[in-house]
């Protein structure tokens, strides 16, 4: 019975290591490095739950972030479209913000109170957080909701601007509403990301108005299911770049227009925000080694480590002049992993810079950001 159980005991550690070196998914927690002079927050700012048309009492919500790593969420329940009403009347708007709250109490999450403004195009839908009071939302005229909500405080946001039941092209545009409401500065961001949406145009949108970059889940289902988590996937988030773990902090970022998109296997931003978070996520080990052969004598090929300190991939497409000894022009770099790149300098170098276009990182529309990458060479000894 003993050796038995000292078996099971070598079967289950050998397959835990077995687990460890095979699989790449990442811990449940979502993990990106904070930034130069910023904390990297984690947030997902648009989510329902019965309290408007999702699946779920707000607990849930609370807790599939908390599984998440999350640092920030909103309960963005629609103000105008409640089809559990029957069920669940609603005499205060703010209830499921209240119940997220008392769900997160003792953990560092921070709820931020919101809702979302629902109506036909335009405007569409927005959805308005750092509010005071969701029931002063509630309201006939579409543009008095906006100026309530930015007489509270709110930041708001235009959410799937190119959601096909309101743009049958699936394209975002700008109505004279849409533009009224951000020259009286009611609309602050624009969703570029909403669930499994990604708008080219929206992000045209945002640069040219001015508009911070957001990308949401809108969940309304489980997290799980709806992203596949269990394989691998993860809801979209945006990384909101605070000084400090605060809602105050949190609200200036996001009207400064700090943030980065990570949606599926693609990071969205402005590039004073993208360089940054690529910067520290995907550091060099410095100085880097010419390779030595057995016979003692040094090559010209030098061996420059990666490390990928984040949860997302990068895929670098070679811009310097140098070529590869074991890869072609394209590098991909997988979450949390160190790659080893043998780089071919023909003569020896005390220093090189290696230059990359990130082709999953996007500033504008067909833009991807070339990045470069200064490597010191270790001094070699030759005998
Ligand atoms: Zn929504």
């Amino acid at each position: 019975m003993k050796l038995f159980y000292s078996l099971l005991f070598v079967a289950l550690v050998a397959n835990l290591q077995a687990q460890s070196v095979h699989t790449h998914l990442p811990d449940r927690a979502i993990d990106f490095p904070h930034v130069p002079g910023y904390l990297t927050l984690k947030s997902d700012l648009h989510m329902h739950s019965v309290f408007s048309d999702g699946d779920v009492w707000p607990n849930i919500r609370v807790q599939e972030a908390q599984r998440d790593g999350l640092d920030i969420v909103s309960m963005t329940e629609h103000l105008e479209y409640l089809p559990h009403k029957e069920d669940i009347p609603l005499p205060d708007r703010n209830r499921a913000h209240e119940i997220a709250t008392n769900t997160a109490t003792n953990s560092d999450l921070i709820v931020i109170r919101g809702s979302e403004i629902t109506r036909s195009m335009p405007p569409g839908h927005a959805n308005a957080i750092f509010i005071q009071d969701a029931n002063k939302l509630v309201m006939e005229d579409a543009a008095a909701v906006f100026k309530e909500a930015h007489d509270q405080g709110a930041f708001i946001f235009w959410n799937h601007p190119n959601w096909t039941p309101q743009a049958l092209d699936g394209i975002a545009k700008l109505s004279p509403m849409h533009h009224e409401l951000i020259a009286k500065g009611y609309l602050n961001g624009i969703e570029v990301v909403n669930e499994d949406t990604y708008s080219e145009e929206a992000l045209q949108i945002a640069i040219d108005n001015n508009l911070t970059i957001m990308g949401t889940s809108d969940i309304h289902g489980l997290v799980d299911w709806q992203f596949d988590v269990p394989s691998g996937g993860h809801r979209p988030i945006t990384l909101i770049f605070a000084r400090e773990r605060s809602e105050a902090s949190i609200k200036e970022a996001l009207f400064a227009g700090r943030t980065v998109v990570w949606f599926n296997e693609t990071l969205i931003g402005r590039i004073n925000n993208l360089e940054p978070l690529i910067m520290a996520s995907v550091i060099i080990e410095n100085p880097a080694v010419y390779q030595r052969l057995g016979s003692g004598k040094t090559t010209q090929v030098l061996e420059v480590k990666f490390t990928n300190n984040s949860d997302a991939s990068f895929m670098l497409f070679n811009k310097s002049g140098y070529t590869f000894h074991a890869n072609d022009d394209l590098i991909m770099l997988e979450p949390h992993s160190v790659t080893t790149l043998q780089v071919k300098t023909l003569t020896a170098q005390t220093a090189i810079d290696l230059k990359f276009t990130v082709l999953n990182a996007v500033t504008a529309p067909d833009t991807h950001p070339d990045l470069v990458w200064h490597v010191k060479v270790a001094e070699q000894k030759n005998e």
